[in-house]
């Protein structure tokens, strides 16, 4: 079975999709990854939602990519004396580390290391915005705000502080717990929330020593600030729109989705962009006009994925944002602008062997109108290099990793095949032909083009490009 799109779709499981008869629907309907959400997931609950992937992933014979996206170190005032609060503006609100119960001129704030990383004139948000203030006074167990708009504080409800650098660590104690179970699980990446700095990437990395590939929600302003070091460590990015629009201005979130993905597109790491992307849709099997066109603009900045959260996950309608976000996808990337856009954003090459090679190939493919570029890739690495150019025709990843065809799964482009290697080079054209043939992406008599490594397995060596036919022969296979 093959996608009749490059951009991937990821569809986050929640109490709408939880079943295997619901996750082998949205795999139907065109979601490629999917994501698990630890704020709202117990580890029993994730090992059952893999198990069940795994198991759509064995029918269907189609590599799945499986995200479990951790909480992070999300922020949340104590209590409240009967629950909640109303603070007025202009008002003077303490938050300090007394763990009583607060009123309308203090609260607790269970996290001592905020207090080190305050300064009078910093913004501190409370409940996604909705209550804002500014810090008067730091003091080393206490901070004095003035409150600038007003409103209801209650019950461990989440403060985001964005002009903020707080020292902590990416990872709390529930996320290495979260990890451990993930990484265990056999998952195939796991996204880092509210990361700061490239050292956030670095410690998850050391955790996950390659057992699962590290994607980073940028949702800080601090992120975005250090975003190319962040992406040098990385193994690819997500825009999380929605923190990223409690932390930063809202008109400010357009820029930093569009530095992003040109980001992407210049490193060759994907990018996924999230949240909002249909958000209507979980009470409406319609989605606005305006979601379409925030889906589509984001295909036509060449994002690797988009991704559906609440929409998938508690929404009314799960099948139907898939089905939509794939129509979306579809009739987007056959306008014939998007072409002339994708290629507008293309970077050179870097210098390489692989680079040069994914170049060629490209432009071989375009010269000669070919079926399909089939790159064999053990680790996935050529596979990315050669989605980095956005060739015209499909990429065929032949990998005899089932693990490399599980990361691809979230890359533009890319279908990916899990093959045992190839004994020699006749044998690794031949199989590539009848692999494309196989899974509908070539025909006999047309011609694909060939990339891989010589010798094989020899991790960075893409150092060879053959144009090759698919034989007649083929036809009565
Ligand atoms: C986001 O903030 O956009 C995001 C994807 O993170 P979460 O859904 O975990 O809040």
């Amino acid at each position: 079975m093959r996608r009749l799109r490059r951009t991937k779709i990821v569809a986050t499981l929640g109490p709408a999709s939880s079943s295997p008869e619901m996750i082998a629907r949205l795999f139907e309907a065109g979601a490629d990854v999917f994501r698990i959400n630890m704020s709202h997931t117990s580890p029993d609950r994730m090992r059952e939602l893999v198990a069940m992937i795994r198991g759509v992933e064995h029918d269907t014979g189609r590599p799945i990519g499986i995200l479990v996206d951790l909480q992070g170190p999300k922020l949340r005032l104590g209590t409240f004396e009967g629950g909640s609060a109303m603070v007025k503006k202009g008002d003077s609100f303490v938050l300090d580390s007394d763990p009583t119960p607060g009123d309308a001129t203090r609260a607790y704030l269970p996290h001592p290391e905020i207090f080190a990383g305050v300064e009078p004139g910093h913004t501190l948000l409370i409940d996604d915005g909705k209550v804002r203030l500014t810090v008067t006074a730091a003091q080393p167990k206490r901070m004095v705000t003035h409150v600038e708009v007003a409103g209801k504080v209650s019950d461990r409800k989440g403060v985001s502080l964005p002009d903020s650098t707080i020292p902590f660590s990416a990872l709390a104690e529930k996320d290495r717990t979260d990890l451990e179970a993930a990484l265990d699980a056999g998952i195939d990446w796991v996204a880092l929330s509210f990361i700061q700095r490239p050292e956030d990437i670095a410690e998850a990395k050391k955790i996950t020593r390659g057992r699962a590939a590290v994607m980073a929600k940028i949702e800080k302003p601090q992120a975005v600030v250090r975003l190319s070091e962040i992406m040098d460590l990385a193994d690819a990015l997500m825009v999380a729109r929605g923190d990223l629009g409690v932390e930063m201005p809202l008109e400010k979130v357009p820029a930093v989705q569009k530095q992003m993905t040109r980001m992407g597109r210049a490193t060759g790491k994907p990018v996924v962009v999230a949240t909002q992307m249909l958000e209507s849709m979980i009470t409406s099997p319609v989605p606005t006009r305006a979601e379409v066109s925030d889906v589509a603009t984001a295909i036509y900045e060449g994002a690797d994925a988009i991704m559906l959260s609440a929409e998938s996950a508690a929404g009314q309608y799960p099948v139907e944002a898939v089905t939509m976000m794939n129509r979306i996808a579809r009739e987007t990337e056959s306008d014939p602008t998007f072409r002339s856009i994708i290629d507008a954003q293309r970077a050179e090459p870097e210098a390489t062997g692989a680079d040069a090679i994914a170049d060629a190939a490209r432009q071989i493919a375009d010269t000669l109108d070919l079926a399909a570029v089939i790159c064999w890739t053990s680790s996935g690495s050529t596979a990315l290099r050669v989605a980095r150019e956005r060739p015209r025709p499909p990429i065929v990843a032949l990998s005899p990793n089932m693990s490399t065809g599980r990361r691809l799964a979230v890359v533009w482009g890319v279908h990916c095949v899990v093959t045992e290697d190839a004994h020699d080079q006749d044998d690794m054209v031949d199989r590539a032909c009848r692999i494309a043939f196989k899974e509908g992406f070539a025909k006999p008599g047309q011609r694909v083009i060939v990339v891989a490594g010589v010798p094989l397995g020899t991790p960075g060596a893409t150092n060879m490009l053959r144009i090759a036919y698919v034989g007649q022969e083929l036809a009565g296979d």
